[in-house]
């Protein structure tokens, strides 16, 4: 079997989004701009969706980059969005498959009532144009209807979107129960994958819920945390290293690159894992796809 070597060093970048979900670039753009930016490990980890992992796959066998599938599922934990990243499963397994189409039902439904409250803020037409930014019709995100707010000039840039619109208590939010946490967990694991908690910096849980998050978690078969990634600053880096060490968990790589316009991170552009941590590729390494 080929190896990766050295381990904790390698370029690894585990967290990204296509248009299959609220990327703005198809899999194969990705692929081509992770070998590019010399991404020796690669992931491609849609929300909600493993609908881009072949093309993924194809396309970084043919650069001759190594590949794990991926996705990023949404759930909800004492009632906080928590995001679940899943790797190196089988994006075929009916369990899995049919979990991630039930956790994407109810999106086009809050996209209306998201809309019917911009609208009564005085912004109109926003489903509409939200749907021209999306790839997927089941996958209509908050991020397209972000786009469409910069289209027309209410906000400079999506970051503003968000802070004046479409989070809690802002015009545009509506609350969403997304999978359960045990539910994701078991899909992944059933389908022969590696549940890894997703940038646990952006939660907003109280201590207790963050300890309850994480022991829940592993209770369900979870093995990994994003220690390196976009949305976490170094000081956040250092702290999830720490708690991953403390719970046993393998540490995760990953820029959560959505689009050149809007993300911060390029594709492998992080710093590397402390090398202390265990990296969640040294557990993977049988379901990595050479080429
Ligand atoms: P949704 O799944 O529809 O709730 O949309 C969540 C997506 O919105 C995330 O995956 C991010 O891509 C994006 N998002 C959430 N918060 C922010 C933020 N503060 N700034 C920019 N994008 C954000
Ligand atoms: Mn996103
Ligand atoms: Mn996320
Ligand atoms: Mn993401």
């Amino acid at each position: 079997m080929k190896t990766l070597t050295p381990t904790g060093i390698l370029n690894a970048d585990l967290h990204c989004h296509s248009v299959v979900s609220d990327g703005t670039l198809t899999p194969e753009q990705l692929a081509q701009r992770a070998k590019t930016n010399g991404v020796e490990l690669w992931a491609l980890t849609d929300h909600d969706e493993v609908g881009g992992q072949h093309r993924a796959m194809a396309a970084a066998s043919a650069l001759g980059l190594p590949y794990l599938t991926g996705v990023e599922v949404s759930v909800t934990f004492a009632s906080v969005t928590v995001h679940i990243v899943g790797l190196g499963f089988d994006p075929d397994h009916p369990a899995l498959v049919q979990g991630l189409a039930q956790t994407r039902g109810g999106r086009d439904q809050r996209a209306q009532e998201m809309a019917d409250q911009l609208a009564a803020v005085g912004i109109k037409g926003a489903y509409d144009g939200a749907l021209k930014y999306v790839g997927n019709p089941e996958l209509i995100s908050r991020t397209h209807f972000a786009r469409f707010l910069v289209e027309t000039g209410v906000c400079q840039d999506t970051n503003e979107v968000f802070r004046r619109f479409l989070t809690e208590n802002k015009p545009g939010f509506v609350p969403h129960r997304w999978a359960k946490l045990g539910d994701a967990v078991r899909w992944i694991r059933e389908a022969g994958g590696m549940a890894i908690i997703a940038h646990p910096a952006r939660y907003d849980h109280s201590p207790t819920a963050e300890y309850a998050l994480f022991t829940e978690f592993i209770a369900h078969g979870g093995q990994g945390v994003e220690v390196v990634t976009g949305s976490h600053s170094a000081a956040e880096a250092i702290q999830y290293a720490d708690m991953a060490l403390e719970f046993g968990l393998a540490a995760s790589r990953g820029s959560d690159f959505h689009s050149p316009e809007e993300s911060h991170t390029d594709l492998g552009a992080l710093p590397h894992l402390q090398g202390k941590l265990t990296p969640v590729w040294e557990l993977l390494a049988d379901r990595i796809h050479w080429h």
